[in-house]
């Protein structure tokens, strides 16, 4: 049996694992020099922003839904076509989530449904730059005009993408990043938060540090010692290790690459997929320029499970991303419906992620490609539907 080929993974070479081993061997393991590095180069990434390095994506999150201030009694607006943490992270400190649909061709948060969903209790508008295609920001903040919410952007997919010339990390009042083995750059867990606010990034940096101040002209007891910290509002332990941010520098210094070659693999995707009846592939706005996480194809004529398990009995891991998020049982226990939002929803049922990262070889993504056109060629399941569970056979 031959083995999955993943529909992503790491790329790691040994001047990654020097670099970690450099670290390993310093005097900071955690909270040294590394850390502030790493957060300088991402910066420069984000358009010049404020960063704060975290340990995870959904942390991240967590974060910058608490630097903004959301708590009980606040909305936060989400698109259900992302990782569910975009959601949860927010029901963590308590706020009601608001889905919000997404737009066709780029199933990333529509404006005029964010316009519709605003209230004045309304705290925070997440996009998601769903595949690491940007969500349509200056639109998005025209909707939340005249409101105080605040614009947040979950760039998990997208760190190294523009919208308009301006790049992500830059465009919303806080951005999230993720280094999940999967994205775009890899710290093996980590994540981080980006702001152009001084206000927001401080706050950010102590929620991630358990709530710590140290600043003596903020202490409310300054003359207790030189021992002295001082906790004035809750937070976490959502640190990230020098030995991760110095695989995160190391990494970054080829995100150059890795984006080009993602994008060459696209180009070679969609030209290979253009004319393959039964499926559609990613659309994209001519002012964005994506760095492309994903590669998600729309399997036509309710075929998306047969060629899914199809491709998965080939070897190709393909993926579904994602389950509505409202789908999600922990959301419908709390009353959320099906139905609510039909352009995502209808997206899902389609929805289909081929293999994509740096690493692929031209001749692995030919396989796919060929897997692809195998499944598709195969006769539609005869007679009465298929019974939910029962695989297809191949037909031979
Ligand atoms: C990966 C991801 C996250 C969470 O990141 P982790 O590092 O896995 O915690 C959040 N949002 C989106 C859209 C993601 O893809």
């Amino acid at each position: 049996m031959t083995s999955l080929l993943p529909y992503g993974r790491q790329s790691v070479t040994d001047d990654d694992v020097a670099a970690v081993v450099a670290a390993l061997r310093s005097d900071w393991l955690t909270t040294g020099p590394e850390v502030a590095a790493f957060e300088a180069e991402l910066s420069r990434w984000a358009g010049g922003a404020g960063v704060a390095v975290v340990s995870n994506g959904t942390a991240a999150l967590h974060v910058a839904y608490a630097a903004a201030g959301v708590g009980p009694g606040d909305e936060v607006i989400v698109p259900p076509m992302t990782f569910v943490a975009t959601a949860s992270s927010a029901v963590a400190l308590g706020a009601r989530v608001v889905f919000a649909d997404v737009e066709e061709e780029t199933f990333t948060l529509d404006p005029a449904a964010v316009a519709a969903a605003t209230t004045g209790r309304t705290a925070v508008v997440a996009a998601v730059d769903y595949a690491g295609h940007p969500a349509d920001y200056d639109a998005l903040r025209a909707a939340v005009a005249g409101s105080d919410a605040l614009l947040l952007a979950d760039a998990a997919h997208s760190i190294g993408a523009t919208y308009r010339g301006r790049p992500v990390g830059s465009l919303a009042d806080l951005t999230t990043f993720s280094f999940f083995p999967t994205k775009n750059l890899t710290t093996a867990e980590g994540g981080a938060v980006a702001t152009g606010d001084p206000e927001l990034l401080t706050r950010a940096r102590r929620f991630r540090t358990v709530g710590l101040v140290r600043e003596r002209d903020e202490l409310r007891w300054p003359d207790e010692g030189g021992w002295h910290q001082e906790v004035h509002a809750f937070g976490l332990n959502y640190r990230l290790p020098d030995v991760l941010c110095a695989l995160g520098r190391s990494q970054l210094r080829r995100l150059d690459a890795f984006l080009r070659r993602r994008a060459e693999l696209v180009a070679r995707y969609d030209e290979a997929l253009a004319d393959l009846p039964g499926v559609l592939t990613p659309g994209r706005r001519d002012w964005a320029s994506p760095a492309w996480h994903l590669y998600p194809i729309r399997v036509l004529d309710g075929r998306r499970r047969e060629v899914y398990d199809a491709m998965r009995a080939a070897g190709i891991g393909v993926q579904v991303n994602y389950l509505p998020v409202h789908w999600h049982p922990a959301f419908a226990d709390l009353g959320y419906r099906r139905g609510s939002c039909p352009v995502a929803e209808g997206f899902y049922a389609q929805q289909l992620s081929l293999p994509l990262f740096p690493g692929l070889r031209d001749s692995d993504q030919e396989r796919v490609v060929d897997a692809l056109a195998a499944a598709l060629r195969r006769p539609v399941w005869p007679g009465p539907p298929r019974p939910a569970g029962v695989p297809v056979r191949p037909v031979t």
